[in-house]
């Protein structure tokens, strides 16, 4: 059944969220309903089934996949007496946890006040403002208590300070000259960051540098004798919060100012199909969707799709799809340049080296034309 393969990984993806952010996952609980709750969002006997698990077993926490409104959020606390966190809570605590430097805290900070704003009132801040833990960090320790009007002016503090890094960013930026800008765009853990290491530490002539204070580094890589500068990317997520897309405009600015995508997908997930559009919609929000792109399908050495063997004549599913067959998909057929390799045993980076090569020098040369 599709819907439930789709389920089953939803979660999978929310439990691995919840593990990053530095929770066991106990139990799960679904629930089919043609329209969420307006009060509780999940249904009377599903929150009477929870709150009888969790008085069992001890839980201490409940997260869940979607954003819940302020009220559907203080409703369940109160029917279920226990912490209640949705994703945008849980997805704003891992960004909390990492962000390092003071830009990404500030955006990280400013998207936590405007989730808090609208829930001040909620039940567990006063029992848990004491015990701190996932998605009580950053803001919510000290201040939740204090009245809206100090939040407000925090927000707008917040927002000066980041317009003013942004200008200083965009002059950063344009200060890179004509060099041809490539951005590393893709999934979260897809192997975005393992690639941009592969590809400026395994090269002749490679620079590290961090031109911007932001988590997103830039590097000037070259191959083959032509340099261009490469930018790794943060916060591609499915139902990334609202908040947080408004607050990360300059990671992404870098995205928008780019010259050639290189779209990283990772061929061992198993519903990398889903991932990669979810990148694509993204990149239509921030109307980044017309420029080059490569695609790169990276982890072809985990592949774990079983290889069907020749004499076998049941047709080709999603689960024994060789990875031969794969690429005379739509991914082998894509409009975008394609190459399949794996950024942990470099195979086939040869040639998704020459494929990079050709489409930074093909805007390389648009921008001289007169040069030799
Ligand atoms: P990012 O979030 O897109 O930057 O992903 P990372 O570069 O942090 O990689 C996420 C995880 O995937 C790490 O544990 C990497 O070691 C792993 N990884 C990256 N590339 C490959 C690959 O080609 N093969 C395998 N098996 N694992 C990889």
């Amino acid at each position: 059944n599709q819907d439930e393969d789709k389920l089953t990984e939803y979660m999978d993806e929310l439990e691995f969220l919840a593990f990053t952010a530095g929770a066991t996952v106990q139990k799960r609980f679904t629930q089919k309903l043609t329209q969420p709750d307006s009060k509780t969002f999940i249904g009377s006997g599903k929150a009477q089934e929870i709150k009888e698990y969790v008085k069992e077993n001890e839980i201490g926490t409940i997260i869940f996949d979607d954003e819940l409104s302020p009220s559907q959020l203080k409703n369940l606390e109160k029917e279920i007496e226990v912490k209640i966190l949705d994703r945008t809570n849980l997805i704003l605590d891992i960004f909390a946890q990492r962000a390092q430097t003071s830009y990404a805290r500030t955006q990280v900070e400013l998207a936590q006040y405007q989730y808090l704003l609208p829930r001040l009132t909620r039940m567990w801040t006063h029992l848990e403002r004491q015990k701190g833990g996932i998605g009580m960090r950053g803001p919510g320790e000290t201040e939740i208590e204090t009245d809206r009007r100090i939040i407000r002016d925090r927000i707008t503090l917040l927002k000066d300070k980041l317009k003013t890094i942004d200008k200083q960013m965009a002059t950063q930026r344009n200060n890179r000259g004509k060099v041809v800008r490539a951005a590393l765009v893709g999934y979260t853990n897809v192997g975005k960051s393992t690639l941009m290491n592969a590809l400026s530490k395994s090269d002749v002539f490679a620079e590290n540098k961090l031109f911007a204070t932001l988590d997103t580094t830039v590097r000037k890589v070259v191959i083959g004798n032509l340099p261009f500068l490469l930018t790794d990317t943060v916060g591609f997520i499915r139902k990334l919060p609202t908040q947080l897309v408004e607050s990360f405009k300059s990671t992404l600015d870098e995205v928008r100012e780019a010259d050639l995508l290189i779209h990283v997908v990772d061929i061992s997930h198993e519903s990398f199909e889903d991932q990669v559009e979810s990148v694509n919609n993204t990149l239509m929000e921030i109307n980044a969707h017309q420029k080059p792109m490569i695609m790169v399908f990276n982890k072809i050495d985990d592949f774990s799709y079983d290889k069907k063997d020749e004499d076998d004549l049941t047709p080709s599913t999603k689960k024994n799809i060789s990875l031969e067959e794969w690429t005379k998909t739509w991914m082998g057929k894509s409009k975008y340049p394609t190459v399949f390799i794996s950024a942990l045993t470099k195979e086939n980076f040869p040639e998704m080296k020459k494929m990079i090569y050709d489409e930074v020098m093909k805007i390389h040369i648009s921008r001289f034309p007169y040069n030799d």
